[in-house]
């Protein structure tokens, strides 16, 4: 699957500490979360849907459900909290600003399709500075990289990556939040577990007035999102765990189905990093993609698991 940060050393299992404020979100998210039947109802219920990802592309583990949100008409919103400087793949394109042009263009073009609106947060994809991409010292996150040392490496004088995700909330009020699950993060991925976390977190502070209050004497309100949702490869072991799929032919927007327009955001990407195809090649491309979609379901019919049910 194109650069969801396959190959890239990364972790899968978070340090104890992480374990503990697993284990107090979880106590939390119970009272914080509304019951419901399925996903299903929780999107039939919503008026937004908010996706937060970590990287330009992730959206596409998760295109075909927010196909499903636009199509059945609620605000959808795609956040990624970088720009991918430090994508893995070589795709004729250096690292440092110009792939983060090139990765921000990738996003903007999925949800121009998904008819979801994108919002690109400015943090930097893997533990190298931008400069020190562009002098080639490239490096990645080791599989025992913990969260607390990516919030640590985005965090500045200016920005706080927790208060960026309390923020959006507050700016955006989604009835439902989808994000990576915080422990397996789809790959590993130190950048995925950590915004899942930064993203759980939020979901059961955003409401409480005493976090960041300096938002509310910017005209901010407290909000709380009704539903947080994880999302999980359909392969992924998780068993004892509820899990919902997303239905391949369910209506999208524009007339065409979830997979269908899976299958598109998917040759978006492709038009990028490939370095030359022609129009023909691209339909032709997108066809294909369909037929493989179809066949694929772990890619596209994801499993969604209530954190609520898992006690
Ligand atoms: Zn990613």
């Amino acid at each position: 699957m194109i650069g969801d940060g396959s190959g890239r050393p990364s972790s899968r299992r978070c340090k104890p500490i992480v374990g503990a404020l697993l284990i107090i979100g979880l106590s939390f998210s119970l009272s914080a979360q509304e019951r419901v039947r399925s996903i299903f109802e929780a999107l039939a219920q919503s008026k937004t849907v908010m996706y937060i990802g970590a990287h330009p592309d992730d959206e596409n583990s998760i295109a075909a459900f927010l196909a499903r949100s636009v199509g059945a008409g609620k605000k959808t919103y795609i956040v990624c909290f970088t720009r991918g400087e430090n994508e893995p793949m070589d795709v004729g394109v250096p690292k440092g600003r110009p792939m983060a042009e090139a990765r921000m263009r990738w996003l903007r073009d999925a949800a121009a399709i998904l008819g979801a609106e994108p919002i690109q947060l400015p943090y930097t994809d893997g533990p190298s500075s931008v400069e020190e991409l562009e002098r080639g010292v490239i490096r990645y996150w080791r599989r025992t990289t913990s969260l607390r040392e990516v919030i640590a490496h985005w965090r500045t004088a200016d920005r706080d990556p927790y208060e960026d995700m309390i923020r959006l909330i507050r700016e955006k009020k989604p009835d439902l939040l989808l994000t990576w699950e915080k422990t397996r993060g789809w790959t590993g991925n130190a950048e995925h577990r950590t915004v899942g976390w930064l993203a759980e977190r939020a979901f059961l502070e955003a409401a409480n007035p005493d976090v960041f209050p300096h938002h509310l004497r910017k005209g901010l309100s407290p909000w709380q999102p009704r539903w947080l949702y994880w999302v999980l490869r359909g392969d992924e072991d998780v068993s004892g765990h509820p899990i919902e799929v997303i239905g391949c032919e369910a209506p999208g927007p524009g007339g065409r189905t979830a997979c269908e327009v899976k299958a598109a955001v998917l040759v978006s990407y492709r038009r990028h990093t490939l370095r030359t195809a022609t129009p023909e090649e691209l339909v032709e491309m997108e066809r294909q993609a369909v037929t493989w979609v179809r066949a694929h379901p772990e890619h596209v019919q994801l499993a969604l698991e209530h954190p609520a049910h898992r006690e």
